[in-house]
């Protein structure tokens, strides 16, 4: 069986879309109607008429998809992937967070399930943290799950204190200083592009630190031929991959061999071939729950489109 063929096959035949988050394998975009970072992807999938949503990525981002498109079935590959940080908060050490710091607002990253996101004030992504927390015109912010990406968000607006929740993701806290000093030793041409969710002492030595979408960005734009990758190998695929057809002459490098979300290559091929088949591994969310989350998302939204 040509595994590629039949699941384009069931696509046009069940009217359903696959969206490929870029940590994926990247064998995966072959199917794919729309690749990238998961908002942008789940904003994609609310745009069509499709009746099916496949999400390739993590739980909480099959989660969003469906908050954005109650209407449509929207089925996760392989129900194992969940995204570590994500799962280091639940309601319950919400509450107990939001107990200890009575009267601040609340963010949550978007790397959150339905439910955190539901108790939370608002949403930011990677992108557009920064800009968010600030419209909020407040002096002190609590934030959640991850300690590193509010921690950037307090460095880049000096008079907000940012109260953490501490939660991590494992793979990138895999990228330690001392990788950053080697390649800027073995590679004094390159440019070092890092993710926010990286530890604070691993992204001050970045050239550049940005979401998935802005390193893709920045890659692509600059005129520097080499660069150090300092986030998921998924990214750094794509663009050795896009600089190839493209003919950009741009070689990038991941900066350790460790950086590899083990959750988010779960979903294989086969996986996406049997839910299309079967409809099994549907996302439900409790009603008074998404419609909470999606105000939380539609707040950011109106901040920052
Ligand atoms: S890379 Fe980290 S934040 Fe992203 S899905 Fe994996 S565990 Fe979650």
């Amino acid at each position: 069986m040509d595994i590629v063929q039949e699941i384009k096959k069931l696509k046009k035949e069940k009217n359903a879309i696959i969206l490929t988050h870029c940590y994926q394998e990247i064998e995966i975009d072959e199917v794919s109607d729309f690749v990238g970072d998961s908002l942008y992807l789940s904003r994609a999938a609310a745009n069509t008429n499709a009746d099916i949503i496949v999400f390739a990525g993590v739980y909480f981002m099959a989660q969003s998809a469906k908050i954005l498109s109650p209407n449509k079935k929207v089925l996760l590959p392989n129900m194992e992937s969940g995204c570590l940080m994500a799962d280091m908060i639940d309601v319950e050490k919400l509450r107990t967070f939001k107990a200890n710091h009575p009267n601040i607002p609340v963010v949550c990253y978007i790397n959150s399930t339905a439910e955190v996101k539901a108790e939370c004030d608002i949403c930011v992504t990677s992108s557009n943290a920064v800009e968010v927390v600030k419209s909020l015109n407040t002096n002190k912010v609590l934030f959640v799950p991850d300690t590193y990406l509010g921690k950037w968000v307090e460095h880049n607006l000096k008079d907000v204190e940012v109260i953490t929740f501490n939660g991590f993701c494992p793979t990138h806290l895999r990228i330690r200083p001392e990788d950053m000093i080697n390649a800027r030793k073995n590679y004094p041409n390159a440019l070092i592009l890092a993710h926010p969710e990286c530890h604070r002492e691993v992204a001050k030595l970045a050239d550049f630190v940005g979401s998935t979408k802005e390193i893709m960005e920045f890659a692509k734009k600059s005129d520097n031929k080499t660069f150090i990758i300092a986030t998921e190998k998924g990214v750094a695929d794509r663009l050795n991959r896009d600089s190839l057809i493209n003919n950009w002459g741009k070689n990038f490098i991941l900066i350790n061999d460790k950086i590899i979300c083990p959750n988010m290559k779960k979903n294989t091929l086969a996986d996406i071939y049997n839910v299309l088949l079967t409809e099994k591994n549907e996302i439900e969310i409790n009603e008074d729950i998404r419609l909470k989350a999606y105000s939380t998302i539609e707040k950011m939204l109106y901040v920052k489109n």
